[in-house]
């Protein structure tokens, strides 16, 4: 995901709402509380603490305080010398593509008990033991009810439509869709509220359960989007081995974001499908990006894309018309 998100469909989170309290009553479903999982077929959600914490102080160590509002002047205190580890440890890197970082996260998502696994490394290690106390006290329970409450939307639509939606990005992309989907739901998600590592069959996801533009039926939408980054990439696996190809072809240079726009493109239209097919009127998240970073996408997108998604043209003719309308020749 790549967007400020600004939108919350007030209708939708109400239904999805109601959702979440018949949920609650089905004897499959299991809070996800602690170290318990929520699975859905090829999905495993969960609120993890420790997750939780990396991710609030990474947020605060790079883009803006995260500091519990309920802490004590002498709290903050502590708060802030572990928000400032955690800056010098991160230093100019993104959890989203350093190595170190990616594991990090890993290793945290399975620690399931008050002890930090051995095999985190002691700058974060240090940071993360003087600040849990705090976050325990302060704010892991509302955290952690709006993770929870988060994943008991999520659940039933994920029953009802993962399974078809996972087959039709499978066919759109020409490639399976990832089988083994863990979703670390947490405050915080990076910079802008959802990120995913792994790679082929393997997707580990981070979202954020505050974002607005994550809630209601678009939390749908998000949870087949971000597992799509373990398959997607700009210039290699699905869609960007289909960029690369045509733009040697046309000698065009694809824009920077194409591939994500792309992206965004189809797990929209699937999950705008989806729930139509359930009764539900759905604007996929694309709809509020043209006039933010996928200026001059539109068209081509609606055009051939669209096509391509309704069986009428092949993905190579689309990516190559979406490719020509969208860039200059390079002379
Ligand atoms: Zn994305």
């Amino acid at each position: 995901m790549a967007t400020n998100w600004a939108v919350a469909a007030a209708a939708s989170l109400a239904l999805a709402m109601s959702a979440a309290l018949q949920a609650q009553q089905a004897p499959s479903i299991r809070p996800a509380e602690g170290q318990t999982f929520t699975e859905v077929g090829r999905y495993r959600l969960q609120s993890n603490p420790w997750v939780n914490l990396h991710q609030r102080l990474l947020y605060e160590a790079r883009f803006e305080s995260a500091a519990p509002a309920s802490l004590s002047d002498g709290e903050l205190a502590a708060w802030k010398k572990a928000a400032e580890a955690y800056r010098v440890m991160l230093g100019k890197r993104n959890p989203i593509v350093d190595e170190q970082l990616i594991a990090l996260n890993a290793t945290l998502s399975e620690a399931h008990s008050a002890e930090l696994p051995a095999d985190v490394p002691e700058a974060a290690a240090a940071a993360l033991r003087l600040a849990m106390p705090l976050y325990r006290v302060a704010q892991w329970q509302e955290d952690d009810r709006a993770n929870r409450f988060w994943i008991a939307v999520a659940q039933p639509m994920l029953a009802s439509a993962a399974e078809e939606l996972a087959a039709a990005h499978t066919k759109a992309y020409g490639m399976p869709f990832p089988t083994h989907i863990l979703v670390d739901v947490a405050s915080h998600g990076w910079e802008f509220g959802a990120y995913t590592t792994g790679e082929g069959e393997s997707a580990h996801a981070v979202i954020s359960s505050l974002a607005p533009g994550t809630q209601g039926f678009a939390a749908l939408e998000i949870l087949l989007h971000e597992p799509s980054h373990a398959i997607v990439a700009p210039s290699a696996g699905a869609i960007g081995a289909d960029l690369a190809r045509a733009a040697r072809e046309l000698q065009r240079k694809p824009k920077y974001n194409l591939w994500h726009a792309i992206l965004f493109y189809t797990s929209g239209e699937l999950t705008r499908r989806a729930l139509a097919a359930r009764g539900v009127h759905y604007e996929p998240i694309i709809l509020q990006m043209y006039d933010r970073g996928f200026g001059g996408f539109r068209q081509p997108l609606e055009t051939h894309w669209q096509a391509y998604l309704d069986g009428k043209v092949s993905r190579e003719e689309a990516v190559r018309q979406i490719l020509i309308e969208t860039t200059p020749p390079s002379q």
